[in-house]
């Protein structure tokens, strides 16, 4: 058996192996840092979409001025950048909880 992302041989018995859901085979590590490396980018994604989102805000508010700019438009977008980066958002609002946590107690 070969991995079928390092393509290097797996042996049955000496290395951590698992089957994916297409029924190859990879190393536990493979697949791990796969994984972690798909995460990464995927974090990267939503701080660079929220970038975006800060960029056409403020040059909303500078344009427009406080009042007039669409800030339910900025909020429409951003209710969209949570259903599309849920994951992230879960992460930064345990982060944060854990943040006042600390804060309260320490
Ligand atoms: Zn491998």
């Amino acid at each position: 058996m070969r991995c079928a992302i390092c393509n290097k041989r797996i042996e049955r018995n000496a290395d951590r192996w698992v089957r994916t859901m297409d029924g190859t085979v990879v190393h536990l590590m493979c697949s791990e840092r796969e994984s972690r490396q798909m995460w990464r980018q995927r974090q990267y994604w939503a701080i660079g979409h929220l970038l975006v989102i800060e960029i056409v805000s403020l040059v909303l508010l500078v344009h427009d001025g406080v009042l007039n700019w669409p800030a339910w438009l900025i909020l429409a977008w951003l209710a969209l950048h949570r259903l599309l980066h849920r994951r992230w958002w879960h992460y930064r609002e345990r982060d944060l909880r854990n943040w006042w946590r600390r804060h309260k107690s320490g």
